[in-house]
């Protein structure tokens, strides 16, 4: 039987570095984009040979960095390579990653034309100030112009991020935000609070006290209002940050989160397979130069022993807030799952953090709001 494969693929490229991000993306560079995709169709014809006889890829992600930083007959390339190698089923899910201020509507309906069907824009803030703090590219005007772009070029799978936990921003703020999002009637929203991470341009600031971020009393505030005002316009918490209409679960995200076999192309791409991960060199150039002579570009490798990968399928299932089933944990690893983890479970029930219930362990609502350390428990 073929075994289902989430193909995620890296487009590194952003018209500008905003001052939070710590994710694998460089400056824009004309020259250097063609031999990028000539690279990706490489790689993806190389695990294509190992792959397509034993996996069939139900989500393609294609996320960055910007890949609507790429023309149109770019990302139609990019399309036509992945079903031309690999077998996806008819009804997969093919999301693209866009920010505002980089595509407009004849690009938009391109894509649409070429076959993504599902599009996640990085708004993170309707509020003209707070994108500023993030020193986002974009103001209020084009995230509005995009979604309905985005709607008008006939894309009926949209999702919005959103960021919540920026610098001055109270309450009121943060509600005006979601309220903002609601008002566009997304079919998804993810909600993801800010954080520092070591060497960005936030971090400096941080060091140097020009960068005050609000107290963790404030952010969990700020959480729980997110929770109940979506959960109110009728979106369904399905996990730690993501909410959705129903049957719009972002499917590739689900295959992350239930630790399944995940293939990563692209510069600083990460997969698991098989109980093995694998991780991409990350800038382009050398991405480029690797792939051209191995095929590959792989820098990094582990194979999970099973106690490993065991405690990484916890950590990345509780986030979802139904949790892991007991029964499909136990036929993945033959063990019992109730005997194995009995002295941690039974101290998590006793503090109420966590909740066995009829073959789910999830997390309680107060486990919700500790998940980092609940989840650190199992590891
Ligand atoms: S647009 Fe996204 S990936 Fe690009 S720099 Fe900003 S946060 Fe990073």
């Amino acid at each position: 039987m073929k075994q289902p494969l989430g193909l995620y693929i890296h487009i590194p490229y952003c018209i500008h570095k905003c001052g939070y991000c710590d994710f694998n993306s460089h400056p824009v560079k004309q020259d250097e984009m063609d031999h990028y995709i000539d690279a990706l169709v490489c790689e993806m014809q190389h695990y294509a040979k190992i792959h397509s006889d034993t996996n069939s890829i139900r989500t393609i992600f294609l996320g960055g960095g910007t890949p609507t930083t790429l023309t149109a007959f770019q990302l139609d390339r990019i399309f036509k390579e992945c079903i031309n190698n690999f077998t996806i089923v008819s009804d997969a899910e093919i999301t693209i990653e866009a920010n505002p201020a980089t595509i407009g509507i004849e690009q938009m309906k391109s894509i649409r034309q070429t076959g993504y069907n599902r599009i996640s824009i990085g708004v993170q803030s309707f509020d003209k100030t707070e994108l500023k703090v993030l020193d986002r590219a974009h103001g209020p005007e084009e995230i509005h112009s995009t979604v309905d772009c985005a709607r008008k070029a006939g894309f009926e799978n949209l999702s919005l991020d959103l960021m919540f936990a920026i610098p001055n921003q109270s309450l009121s703020s943060w509600e005006n935000n979601l309220n903002k999002a609601i008002e566009k009637n997304p079919e998804h929203i993810s909600t993801y609070n800010l954080t520092i991470e070591q060497g960005t341009a936030f971090s400096k600031l941080e060091s140097n006290g020009k960068l005050i971020m609000p107290d963790d009393g404030h952010q969990l505030e700020l959480y729980k209002k997110t929770i109940e005002r979506l959960k109110k316009k009728g979106l369904h918490h399905y996990e730690i940050s993501n909410f959705a209409r129903p049957g719009k679960k972002c499917k590739h995200n689900i295959t992350y989160w239930e630790n399944s076999n995940t293939l990563g192309i692209g510069a600083g791409a990460s997969s698991y397979i098989d109980g093995t991960r694998f991780k991409n060199i990350n800038l382009p150039a050398h991405y480029i130069r690797q792939v051209k002579e191995k095929k590959t570009a792989v820098e990094y490798s582990e194979t999970l022993n099973s106690r490993q990968a065991m405690g990484e399928t916890i950590m990345l299932g509780l986030r979802l807030i139904e949790g892991i089933s007991i029964h499909q944990f136990e036929k993945r690893f033959q063990i019992s799952f109730t005997i194995f983890f009995k002295t941690i479970i039974s101290s998590l029930k006793e503090k109420g953090l966590v909740v066995i219930e009829k073959d789910y362990l999830r997390l309680s609502k107060k486990g919700l709001f500790l998940a980092d350390s609940v989840i650190l428990e199992f590891i």
